[in-house]
């Protein structure tokens, strides 16, 4: 049977139990659009009854009539599809029961098929609403949701146990509102979202589903510089040390180097035309100030617009020569930075306990106190080699779901909607991390 054959190979369909004949497609009427019916038979001979599992002999399973369904199937051409399938209906004479013919591309009792499921799921992986999914697979929003739920389950938080080096941090979603993550920092799965980030809340979440045994595997915890976190960490997990994550000791340090050069650039901008000038060049390489002393060039010439034909170093310099506090904050401000960058604990703990000088900005002063604060995570820093670089790709790849995926009301939707995208799309985290660190560092 050529058609047979063709239109199963068109629409993909393994089950040789379903049978396509002559002029079997017909553009109809559906729900006020037109679509695509494509009509099709069930029929086999059943090996046992499905209700008492009797041996199908001598024809103690006979068939007795049959019932038409209409099955939602992924667009074949520009019309919605439907399959309408003649599904077989069997009588057994043991139990007197009846039932219907199966076939593997619907579930029992459903109309859409599992090929819309594996596209829905498929869609799912994409930056993308519900409603857009919904509007490509040609079903209801709440059948998008109702399989990514079901798929969700699958992949939701089994609360067996805590790998040995764990990664927290938060993020916003809807309304404000903050939650709370905890990922595996080996190998960047998600371990669990929660709604709100709150010690309590958080506290009682370990305390209730990891015995004090699980809690006590854990080794290290990487944080950013919140200290809601630290204080909780030693109670819940009493081997645990506190890492600092590399990245914010940086970008705290950057932060007040940068806060101190605007300062002073925006005193520059006066009517003094020496000063406004200053001003113009201190606005233009704001990222030269921030640049790691050991990337600076010394040697190689170029044009530099408001100075002309100089070397990196040489317009640094000249910079710093404008106020005697910039020159100051960015020497401290470099020595810090080399400190962090060779793990040097004791160079760090030096300059950290020498008085700073006067002309030191407030703005470093202030990062300088946090640096003590949490002077001995920092020493974790530098001893073990996790950051939290896959954790914070992760939350920029949750802030454009959220964006685009908005009308995320129910936390538990949303939550299985970010699990399922990274089970979906392993391997997506650590790039756009290191883009975001290339920003702040300014190469
Ligand atoms: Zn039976």
């Amino acid at each position: 049977m050529p058609t047979t054959n063709d239109i199963r190979n068109i629409l993909d369909i393994q089950d040789k139990h379903i049978t396509f004949l002559d002029n079997c497609v017909t553009i109809g009427d559906f729900k006020g659009k037109s679509c695509k019916f494509i009509d099709c038979t069930l029929t086999y001979h059943p090996e046992s009854c499905v209700n008492c599992d009797v041996p199908n002999e001598k024809f103690i399973v006979f068939k007795n009539g049959t019932q038409t369904s209409r099955v939602t199937y992924p667009m074949a051409g520009i019309y919605p599809t439907y399959l309408r399938i003649k599904k077989q209906r069997y009588l057994c004479k043991n139990c007197g029961k009846s039932f219907t013919a199966k076939t593997p591309i619907v579930k029992r009792n459903c109309f859409i098929s599992n090929y819309i499921n594996a596209q829905i799921l498929d869609q799912s992986r994409n930056v993308q609403s519900v409603k857009d999914i919904a509007k490509d697979t040609n079903v209801s929003e709440a059948t998008v949701q109702r399989v990514l739920t079901n798929e969700g389950e699958c992949i939701r938080p089994h609360y067996h146990s805590l790998p040995e080096h764990m990664s927290f941090d938060e993020f916003k979603y809807a309304s404000g509102r903050m939650a709370f993550e905890y990922i595996n920092v080996e190998t960047g799965d998600i371990l669990d979202i929660l709604p709100a980030k709150d010690s309590r809340y958080v506290t009682q979440h370990f305390l209730s589903r990891y015995s004090l045994n699980q809690r006590s595997n854990v080794q290290t915890i990487t944080i950013d510089m919140n200290a809601s976190y630290i204080s909780f960490i030693p109670k819940l997990f009493p081997n645990a040390k506190v890492i600092i994550d590399r990245f914010h000791i940086i970008q705290l340090l950057n932060r007040s180097m940068n806060k101190t050069r605007v300062a002073i650039m925006n005193q520059l901008n006066n009517s003094n035309g020496e000063n406004q000038k200053k001003y113009r060049r201190l606005k233009r390489y704001w990222k030269k100030i921030l640049k790691k002393a050991n990337n600076i060039s010394h040697t190689s010439y170029d044009y530099y617009r408001l100075f002309g034909q100089r070397t990196e170093g040489a317009i640094i310099s000249e910079m710093l020569d404008y106020d005697p506090k910039l020159k100051a904050t960015y020497d401290l401000y470099q020595s810090i930075i080399a400190a962090v960058e060779a793990n040097d604990y004791e160079r760090l703990c030096f300059i950290l306990n020498q008085p700073c000088s006067s002309d030191v900005s407030t703005y470093l002063k202030t990062s300088l106190k946090t640096l003590r604060k949490h002077l001995s995570a920092i020493r974790n820093t530098f001893i073990y080699p996790y950051n939290n670089g896959r954790i914070e790709g992760i939350n920029n790849k949750i802030k454009v779901l959220n964006r685009v995926a908005y009308g995320y009301r129910n936390f538990s939707n949303y939550k299985n909607r970010i699990l399922l995208h990274f089970k979906l799309n392993p391997n997506t985290t650590q790039l756009s991390y290191k883009k975001n660190e290339e920003h702040v560092l300014a190469a």
